[in-house]
């Protein structure tokens, strides 16, 4: 199967100078390497800094992604501060990420919020990585597989409202199975925690649909250039969600190169 490796960029870098030489490094770095990179990699920029990104990677093997977009359009309208998922689609984006822990601690995120994102999204042709997982108190009450089902449970509302949106699911979406208390902490679950988690989210997909049965599901959460490697060796691991360590050139493709060792 197809591996990807993200970098969720969040809040960083301060400028668009360090966003560029960061960029500028990353394609350095993978165009002095003596085999090419086997994984699908990805950047996820803040929204200031997408379109110009986006620009600096065109013709490369790296894919930009946008770390937000409006609920309330997909297109244009009165809604200060939003971008939408056409202007973002506009600026370079292929993908979004969505339902990321941030956005749903500091923002509310809401189930309803988050299928209408969702909606919009698929609307622009974007690809989704939606994100999903538990808080450390759930984690301790055992609650994991309850917490994702829950969230999984927006996918199969989506598929119920039967919209129009074009190209078929199957092929824009990935899932990042992210504890919430494995996020920026350096904790991170046993690879076999993860592995089973992971199997119970494509079972979970595949029961809502024929369809969704080979969706890939990657890890985030304190991924680094010493752990990756034990993470992609895994079968049910399908890539990694890519915090602190996607804003360092050397860490970030230490990653790319464990999942593509495992990528076919
Ligand atoms: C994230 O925010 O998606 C993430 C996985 O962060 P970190 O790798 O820093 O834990």
């Amino acid at each position: 199967m197809q591996t990807w490796v993200i970098g969720n960029w969040k809040q960083n870098p301060a400028t668009s100078h360090e966003a560029g030489a960061l960029v500028q490094g990353l394609l350095a770095a993978i165009d002095a390497k003596s085999a090419p990179i086997a994984c699908q990699l990805m950047v996820a920029p803040s929204s200031i800094h997408l379109a110009a990104v986006s620009t600096q990677i065109k013709g490369t093997l790296l894919l930009a992604a946008a770390q937000d977009i409006s609920a309330h359009s997909d297109s244009i309208g009165a809604y200060t501060g939003d971008c939408s998922a056409q202007q973002v689609a506009d600026a370079g984006a292929t993908w979004i990420l969505l339902g990321h822990s941030e956005r749903r601690q500091y923002h509310q995120e809401s189930h309803e919020a988050l299928i209408q994102k969702l909606s919009c999204a698929l609307k622009q042709n974007l690809g989704v990585i939606f994100c999903i997982g538990e808080t450390q108190a759930q984690y301790d009450d055992d609650q994991t597989l309850d917490v994702i089902d829950e969230q999984l449970s927006l996918i199969k509302d989506l598929l119920e409202q039967q919209l129009e949106i074009g190209n078929p699911l199957s092929e824009r979406l990935l899932i990042a199975y992210e504890p919430v208390w494995a996020i920026g902490t350096g904790k991170v679950p046993t690879v076999a925690e993860v592995s089973a988690t992971h199997q119970h989210i494509k079972q979970t997909l595949a029961g809502f649909s024929a369809e969704l049965a080979n969706i890939s599901v990657l890890y985030g959460g304190s991924v680094n250039a010493d752990n990756a490697q034990d993470f992609a060796t895994d079968s049910m691991i399908d890539g990694a969600l890519v915090g602190g360590a996607s804003l360092k050139v050397e860490s970030f493709l230490a990653i790319a190169d464990a999942f593509g060792q495992n990528s076919e």
